[in-house]
């Protein structure tokens, strides 16, 4: 079990890139990091979002968050932009090579690369200062080009989750279980009663019910506990 900080990249007053037809990086990576903390906590990992809202932090806010939290790794989830809009193409960004880092980035650019109609524009090293002062391993994904027109109408942010949630656990060496949570079917039946006790003893219960009528429950009445069958026979 690892302890994993997600960042939905800008927010707030930031918008981060905005597409064509208005589609704003910054909500593309918040539904994305609430997919991901989903998923990642079902298979039992430990995760903390910078932020859970449309909110603005400053790159300091979201290092802290990480160091103070002691985080096992920070992942940013980040869309890309260019002037020209016929660029696509995914890219993660690490510190430097040779460590958790680009391990966690090589299982990211596999999953997103496997899922994605993207290019493979590799794992780039750069000195930002999010990847510089996060104490632990930490990435920032660029996972496509918004700028571009075909990947704003159909880029899935929900499964942006998936795919990160899908190599954060193959990095910590699990498999991504998804089972649906079991509701409980209401039966279907005429009508409902509502229990108030259960008594072995029939007089007991009819003073119950007196009590009970005494104090304005006046449909109260008793019902055999039906599977003691022989009282219920007897009862009936
Ligand atoms: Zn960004």
């Amino acid at each position: 079990m690892a302890k994993w900080v997600l960042d939905a990249g800008h927010g707030g007053s930031d918008s981060g890139a905005v597409g064509k037809n208005g589609r704003r990086e910054a909500d593309i990576a918040l539904q994305a990091v609430y997919e991901a903390k989903r998923l990642l906590e079902r298979n039992g990992e430990i995760v903390l979002l910078t932020r859970a809202s449309d909110i603005y932090l400053d790159v300091k806010d979201r290092v802290d968050i990480a160091n103070s939290w002691d985080a096992d790794y920070f992942v940013s989830f980040h869309m890309n932009s260019f002037v020209d809009n016929s660029v696509s193409g995914t890219e993660i960004v690490i510190f430097e090579k040779g460590n958790k880092s680009e391990e966690l980035a090589r299982f990211l650019k596999d999953e997103l690369l496997a899922n994605l109609k993207s290019k493979d524009r590799g794992i780039k090293e750069a000195s930002y200062t999010i990847l510089r002062q996060t104490k632990m391993a930490a990435v920032i994904i660029e996972a496509d080009f918004i700028s571009n027109e075909e990947v704003e109408n159909n880029f899935d942010s929900i499964k942006y989750g998936y795919m990160v949630a899908n190599a954060c656990l193959a990095m910590v060496n699990k498999i991504l279980i998804d089972t649906p949570v079991k509701k409980p079917k209401t039966p279907k039946r005429e009508g409902w009663r509502i229990c108030i006790g259960y008594y072995k003893d029939y007089e007991e219960a009819e003073e119950e019910v007196l009590r009970l009528q005494n104090e304005g429950f006046k449909d109260a009445y008793v019902v055999p506990y039906p599977e003691d069958n022989e009282r219920v026979k007897k009862l009936i």
